[in-house]
């Protein structure tokens, strides 16, 4: 083993040193990878030193999703101490289903809940679970919220017509999420969305009441905390009054901007969240853990072993079911995904996780200030959002995200909303400095002015984001 970490620390120093001065990998086409990697998978092993050499060449060509080039997606960076915790929990190799099998681990789990628990200020009744994604945590809400309103759906099926509600600018885990749970991609209600990209709670009450007029059992709203594109938080508070008003489960997406809970200045955009059933957030985003650690707290945690409890005498054979954890799991076996977040969190205390979100912000409103103050630019989105839209001199945003990731300049992408395509510029990565947000609109404009004409030829279309 001793040999393996040696080897880890030596491709780890190659990599960070290689990443100071290329902060984008090589380009790849995806018809060309085959050959211009070994990536074979032959009879006969190889010898340690081309086996290091093949572990190298490879981690080089790979896309750098820590360096300040990186905004496509909605995550980045490299948090240390998240890091640290994710090496020790991939050592330790733990699955986390029993107290026996994890001890200690899950002690760690259930402090991150409760932590969390508390700050939601949810009580003693609330509960939580870790789950491989946000899609996941919202599939985990959907049936939580389908069993809700029947509890003989988890041994009959679903035999009635149901319906869930959220907004056209939601996740699309919520379709499929319809599918998987037996309720049906068709009777997803798509509710409409103000100027800003807020679903509109109006919609919504018609929506459900013209429902149940028809014969459907409405069982789920999902709103969300961030949304996808636009980064707009749904209004929890009027939302769930019509969720109160016909008894629906509430579900808030927040898996990417559900981390405002722990900052004061923007915890208000998630106000009226005691109302809510369940709640989710990622902290692979915002909080920038390595991915994936995702999150949802259920105000009552008994619908969690109503919905995923199971007996299993081959594996809950000691302790209190308050420590086996896959009494309230989607899964069986399943990794220690609280470590990361526990470990940094023990580091920089819950003011760290504060300092970090508004960090985020505080990017966001340099990126804003800078696009409205350049005539040069379009600007799409809000402020309250760390999603920053734009356009620069009307160059199509498929072609300019595009060019910018085969010429190995920045990796950014691209959204629409209402009619408009636009760059979805993200200040997610934390650990970003306000002068590397004003050097992504040096590199994008040098870019752009050097290769205007090329990229106003012709439109294309590119690659959609997550
Ligand atoms: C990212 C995201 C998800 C999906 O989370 P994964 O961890 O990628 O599965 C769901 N909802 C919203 C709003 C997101 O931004």
């Amino acid at each position: 083993m001793e040999k393996a970490l040696a080897d880890f620390q030596s491709l780890a120093k190659q990599l960070l040193a290689d990443e100071k001065v290329n902060p984008m990998a090589e380009f790849i086409p995806a018809e060309e990878l085959f050959d211009r990697l070994d990536l074979s998978l032959n009879e006969e092993g190889i010898d340690d030193e081309t086996h290091l050499e093949k572990l190298k060449e490879l981690i080089i060509a790979t896309p750098r999703t820590a360096t300040n080039a990186f905004f496509n997606q909605l995550y980045g960076g490299r948090n240390e101490k998240a890091v640290l915790g994710e090496l020790l929990a991939v050592l330790l190799n733990n699955s986390m289903y029993t107290y026996k099998a994890a001890g200690p681990q899950i002690g760690v789990e259930k402090a991150v809940i409760q932590k969390v628990v508390d700050i939601i200020g949810w009580g003693e009744n609330a509960g939580g679970a870790f789950a491989t994604g946000g899609s996941m945590t919202n599939f985990m809400s959907m049936l939580m919220a389908r069993d809700a309103a029947n509890g003989k759906i988890r041994f009959q099926g679903v035999q009635q017509k149901m319906t869930v509600y959220t907004s056209i600018e939601s996740h699309y885990s919520i379709p499929k999420n319809a599918s998987f749970s037996g309720i049906g991609r068709d009777n997803v209600r798509y509710i409409p969305v103000n100027k800003v990209g807020e679903m509109n709670p109006e919609d919504l009450d018609k929506a459900i009441a013209k429902d149940i007029n028809d014969g459907f059992t409405p069982v789920l709203v999902n709103a969300t905390a961030g949304t996808t594109v636009l980064g707009a938080f749904d209004n929890v508070e009027q939302i769930s009054a019509v969720c109160q008003k016909y008894n629906v489960w509430m579900h808030v997406d927040g898996a990417y901007c559900g981390s405002v809970i722990f900052s004061e200045k923007y915890k208000h955009f998630l106000k009226g969240l005691e109302h809510v059933n369940s709640f989710s957030f990622n902290a692979h985003k915002m909080i920038g853990t390595p991915l994936t650690c995702s999150m949802i707290f259920v105000k009552d945690k008994k619908h969690l072993r109503d919905s995923f409890a199971n007996e299993a005498e081959y594996l809950f054979q000691t302790d209190e079911d308050e420590f086996n954890l896959g009494k309230t799991s989607l899964q069986c076996g399943r990794r220690n995904d609280a470590l990361k977040f526990w470990t940094f969190w023990k580091s920089v205390g819950t003011k760290g996780l504060e300092k970090l979100v508004d960090h985020q912000f505080a990017l966001a409103d340099t990126a804003r200030d800078y696009i409205k103050n350049h005539p040069d630019y379009t600007f799409y989105s809000f402020d309250d959002s760390i999603s920053v839209c734009f356009n620069y001199k009307k160059v199509s945003p498929q072609k300019l995200c595009t060019a910018l990731y085969e010429k190995e300049k920045l990796m950014v992408s691209h959204g629409t909303f209402q009619e408009n395509d636009f760059v979805r510029f993200v200040t997610i990565n934390g650990q970003n400095k306000h002068e590397d947000i004003l050097a992504f609109f040096k590199t994008l404009e040098a870019f752009v002015d050097e290769n205007y004409n090329e990229l106003v030829a012709s439109k294309s279309i590119g690659e959609t984001c997550e």
